[in-house]
């Protein structure tokens, strides 16, 4: 019969948590793969997929490589372990001319052969059925696996492929994603979600200023990182009176500044309110100037009780860009729509602002009800991958 193995990765590391880990990752897949049949089994240390519509196993494969915690898969044949149905089996691997070597893998000790003298055999079972082949131990193009489990099955697999790596989403608990338009947000949320951490995203707006079609850009945005993130609540919130009151009253070079810091008091009262953990960004060292560790420090000090996160900080544009590519939101992030941040840019923002400096700017607005009123605006939208 036909399986899909799954192996796990770090969870290993989690001591007295593994349980906790596994059960949410066992969640996680049974989710991911909602709407197929299937049978799901545990043996040590690995999961096995049987029973599934063969003609859907490359759909199955491709949902299983969106599920974070999971290493490596790999495509096998299950069979009785005893020698005759391994044999059988081994028997009908085709190599043509690949060099190659068997490696037994023996978790049940009582089977009657040591995992050195099954090996040679089934070499030459192979050698016998693929007359071009040859052996290699030390460079082999194919490896042949065998591994006999103590459920008294035994798999028959010759490559694995890689997974996402990473820990169980929603094993880190839930944070609020701050979702722009752009490229970096959309890979900040996929980045923190791979270490377990669940979104929510939240989405300013300046309607007018900006078009609804910025608002459906984000909302495509968010069902594109749902193939990884699962179902994700999106928080869309008016910023067009907080920024009309700052380019009203605040020094134009601080525009950007008390923007970022509306923003970041507004994301900590829905964390609050809705008991999210954190708040991630998209942020990248000296990309920007709203993107210096002084302009960080001076958006961070609104921030009272909750960690900023931003996983893209030490990145390159170009490696950001390359993960965009790979989770398939950069040719959505580079439509040409105005994200709120754009609408009365200032010509030259401060590069190195002072806390003391934005607080006196502020001092010129009612930030309170400024807050509150955006928070009167917000709208949620349910999105999924589907
Ligand atoms: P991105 O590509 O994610 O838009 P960026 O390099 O353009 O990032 P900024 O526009 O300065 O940088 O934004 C920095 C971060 O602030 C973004 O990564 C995002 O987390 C947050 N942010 C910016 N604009 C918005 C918005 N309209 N709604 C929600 N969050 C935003
Ligand atoms: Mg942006």
């Amino acid at each position: 019969m036909r399986t899909i193995l799954l192996r796990f990765g770090e969870l290993y590391l989690k001591g007295n948590n593994r349980n906790i880990f596994e059960s949410i990752l066992i969640e996680n897949i049974k989710k991911k793969l909602e709407g197929e049949t299937f049978k799901f089994s545990k043996t040590f240390g690995r999961y096995v997929i049987s029973d599934y519509d063969e003609q859907r196993e490359s759909e199955i494969v491709s949902k299983l490589l969106k599920v974070f915690g999971l290493h490596s898969l790999s495509l096998a044949e299950e069979v009785d372990a005893d020698y005759k149905s391994i044999e059988d089996a081994v028997k009908k691997i085709n190599l043509g001319k690949k060099t190659f070597k068997v490696v037994v893998k023996r978790a049940d000790k009582t089977f009657p052969m040591t995992s050195m003298e099954l090996a040679s055999t089934l070499g030459g079972v192979v050698l016998k059925a693929n007359k071009e082949a040859s052996v290699d131990v030390y460079n082999p193009e194919v490896e042949i696996n065998v591994d006999i489990r103590l459920n008294k099955k035994a798999y028959i697999f010759s490559s694995s492929i890689s997974c996402q790596g990473g820990l169980p989403l929603g094993s880190a608990g839930k944070g609020l994603l701050l979702l722009s338009g752009g490229i970096d947000s959309p890979v900040a949320g996929y980045l923190i979600s791979k270490r377990g951490l669940k979104i929510e995203a939240l989405h300013f707006h300046s309607y007018p200023y900006t078009s609804e079609r910025a608002k459906e850009k984000v909302i495509t945005l968010a069902k594109r990182l749902c193939h990884y993130c699962d179902e994700i609540k999106l928080h869309v919130v008016s910023f067009t009176k907080v920024q009309e009151a700052i380019h009203m009253h605040c020094a134009p070079e601080f525009m950007i500044t008390i923007m970022r810091r509306i923003m970041m008091r507004i994301a900590e009262r829905i964390c609050k309110r809705d008991g999210l953990l954190t708040i991630v960004t998209g942020e990248s060292l000296g990309q920007v100037a709203s993107q210096t560790v002084q302009s960080m420090t001076v958006t961070n000090s609104v921030v009272k009780e909750l960690p900023v996160l931003r996983p893209c900080i030490a990145m390159d544009k170009e490696e950001i860009m390359q993960v965009a590519k790979n989770i398939d939101t950069y040719e959505t992030s580079i439509l040409p729509y105005e994200d709120c941040c754009t609408v009365f840019l200032p010509k030259n923002p401060v590069i190195k602002p002072t806390i003391e400096r934005a607080e006196k700017e502020e001092k010129k607005l009612d930030i309170e009800s400024l807050v509150e009123e955006a928070l009167q605006s917000e709208e949620i939208v349910f999105l999924n991958g589907k």
